[in-house]
């Protein structure tokens, strides 16, 4: 096998893989037209019984507690003296956090009936007047998670169509991220892949507080359908499945570099450099220095170090025999020693041209039994399925959720042309 592999011309490897220069570099320099369709999915707030004025905005730089209180309506000094003196209430004043949303309901004077601030990811201070007058509490959010429907079409890059489709940030990651076992996100895209995702987002008070989790989502890459459905396994651990009941995870990342705004334009123009595969080993993918560098698949740390040529170098030993090894680091992630266990796409390291190198780019060895293999052809472990015990429970969840893509894929694209 190794040694068929060996004896390919360059040119041979390359097309092996579907890398069509010509094509990649004419959707860079295309502009993002994207089409996008959006599914109304939004609750509408029930009208409260009484009137009561709803504002907020967020916390600005250099705020003050009074500048930001007459910002969201609330003319209150006996709220404002209550915050001052109440041992959780003046957290406020302690912890403006700039960005962080303040949230007040009030009556048409100004009368505060209850103060949200929302000061960190997972916790919102809330001043609340009642009878006996005002109780502040410092509680966890609860946060309800609204089912949002997105569908794009690419037309110049990943994030271009989800900027188009309304698509936030962390969100368009996590869509690279679920995929990274088929696609490799710098290379692989072509103008014409579509994308179907059903997220959550995480909504308290009526106010956006987070991103939450992709519930389900399909990727047409290169004329190919990949599905993804979150399920559980039976520890109750969430993760990414295919409709066969296919763990996408459990296998390895096609490429162990991070997709990001940075890094999805440089590696769009700049291919892994696969000349002198014979001499060379292994892989280079050139990314800019500082991109983070990820375990392919879940492993064992066995070096971590400065390795003669291969300058700043981490190599990882996963299942089935299989080593995978990162070099010319610029450093590495704070937790990577000898010994440490990694997850599947943790960082290990970050680009740089330490070692024998050029210029900044990672170089990536794949071996099976001590053997150097192309890790963009070598045929990878079968991924663990769902159990047997839980495959009903499955069938119904896979089914429902391409029953769901479906019918965002098909209601109408709406193309802005
Ligand atoms: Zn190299």
């Amino acid at each position: 096998m190794a040694a068929a592999l060996l004896a390919l011309p360059t040119l041979g490897l390359v097309t092996a893989f579907g890398i069509a220069p010509e094509t990649s570099t004419r959707i860079v320099e295309q502009a993002g037209v994207v089409e996008a369709i959006t599914l109304p999915a939004l609750a509408i707030r029930a009208p409260s019984p009484e009137e009561s004025f709803v504002a907020q905005d967020r916390i600005q730089r250099g705020d003050t507690v009074a500048a930001v209180l007459a910002r969201i309506e609330v003319r209150d000094p006996a709220a404002v003296d209550f915050m001052r003196t109440d041992a959780v209430g003046r957290l406020i004043f302690t912890k403006l956090v700039p960005g962080r949303i303040i949230q007040a309901e009030t009556n048409a004077e100004g009368g505060l009936r209850v103060l949200r601030y929302f000061h960190s990811s997972d916790k919102v201070l809330e001043v609340k007047r009642s009878e006996s007058g005002f109780k502040a509490r410092d509680r966890a959010l609860a946060a309800a998670p609204r089912i949002v429907h997105r569908s794009g079409t690419i037309r110049s890059s990943l994030f271009a169509a989800t900027d188009s489709a309304g698509i936030p940030d962390a969100m368009a990651m996590q869509i690279a991220r679920i995929f990274a076992t088929d696609i490799d996100f710098h290379q692989d895209l072509r103008k014409g892949d579509t994308f179907t995702v059903v997220y959550e987002m995480l909504y308290e008070s009526g106010e956006l507080v987070s991103p939450g989790r992709i519930l389900a989502a399909e990727f047409v890459n290169q004329g190919r359908t990949y599905h993804a459905v979150l399920f559980h396994d039976e520890e109750g651990t969430d993760a990414y499945y295919s409709l066969d009941g296919t763990n996408r995870a459990k296998s390895f990342l096609r490429s162990p570099v991070e997709f990001s705004r940075v890094s999805s334009g440089f590696g769009a123009r700049f291919h892994p450099i696969f000349k002198n595969w014979r001499a060379h080993t292994g892989v280079d993918f050139a990314a800019p220095k500082g991109t983070r560098v990820l375990s392919a698949a879940e492993g064992t740390v066995v070096f971590a170090g400065w390795k003669n040529g291969y300058g700043n170098a981490v190599e990882i030993k996963h299942g089935g025999a299989i080593t995978t090894l990162y070099g010319h680091l610029s450093g590495l992630a704070s937790n990577i020693r000898s010994g440490s266990r990694v997850r599947q796409g943790e960082v290990v390291g970050f680009v740089g041209a330490t070692g024998w190198a050029t210029g900044p780019h990672l170089h990536y060895e794949f071996k099976i039994g001590g053997m150097h293999q192309d890790p963009m052809r070598v045929a990878l472990p079968k991924a663990t399925p769902v159990s047997p015990a839980l495959r009903a429970e499955f069938d119904l969840a896979a089914q429902s959720a391409s029953e769901t893509v479906a019918a965002v894929r098909g209601s109408g694209n709406t193309r802005f042309e």
